[in-house]
């Protein structure tokens, strides 16, 4: 899954992105608005750390504005504001959490995949996949009844596909989700990652959508 996180304290943010990376979730920093804007142009995240206080703008304003342009992306507030009146602000502007600064990474990674779960149509973290099961949080899979082991790269690889809910995802698309943006890596590497995939958990759960991408097939 590809998180934004917009962050100008560059110390917090690769702060986030480590830990989040632990995780197994791919993320990509803006460090003010103008740049959260670019990179939401016509890319797809899973869900947005977003500061308030930003160089060139109000974090708030951003979100309102995004909003009002149908943006449903699941968006969860970080900031040093941290009165009553702030998180109320924060919310009513179309925040789905808020978070006060400072905070504890393993509470940031869980609401922030308590959001997704809630965006990806899960009631639960526990899902089942044909003869495999997944747990979303800890990202442990086991199939017909034993574990099997599977590298970050195709956790989170499986983690996309989970989260689209069968809709499928383009080549382009699943590798942000592996590596975000600016990584340089060879352009086989989603199919060598879906190779893997099927030969660790079965060869039909994932399809092959002709020129189109890959999408669960259960
Ligand atoms: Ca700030």
């Amino acid at each position: 899954m590809h998180i934004l996180i917009v962050e100008d304290n560059a110390l917090v943010a690769s702060g986030i992105r480590t830990g989040l990376e632990l995780h197994g979730l791919t993320s990509d920093t803006a460090a003010g608005v103008a740049e959260a804007d670019a990179l939401m142009a016509g890319r797809d995240f899973d869900a947005c750390v977003l500061d308030l206080g930003l160089p060139d703008g109000d974090g708030m304003q951003l979100l309102r504005r995004w909003r009002a342009a149908g943006n449903l992306l699941p968006v969860l507030i970080l900031s040093a504001r941290t009165t009553l009146q702030d998180k109320v602000d924060g919310l009513q502007s179309g925040s789905d959490d808020y978070l006060s600064k400072p905070f504890d990474l393993p509470e940031l990674v869980a609401r922030l995949q308590a959001l997704m779960r809630r965006a990806g149509g899960r009631a639960s973290d526990r899902i089942r996949l044909g003869a495999c099961e997944v747990d979303m949080q800890s990202g442990e899979v086991w199939c017909g009844g034993a574990r099997v082991e599977l590298a970050r790269r195709e956790w989170a690889l499986l983690a996309a596909l989970i989260q689209a809910q069968g809709r499928v995802l383009s080549t382009a698309q699943l590798h942000d989700s592996l590596y975000g943006f600016e990584q340089d890596v060879e352009s086989n590497t989603v199919n060598v990652h879906v190779h893997h995939l099927r030969k660790k958990l079965g060869s039909d759960l994932i399809e092959t959508v002709r020129g189109q991408g890959f999408r669960l097939a259960v």
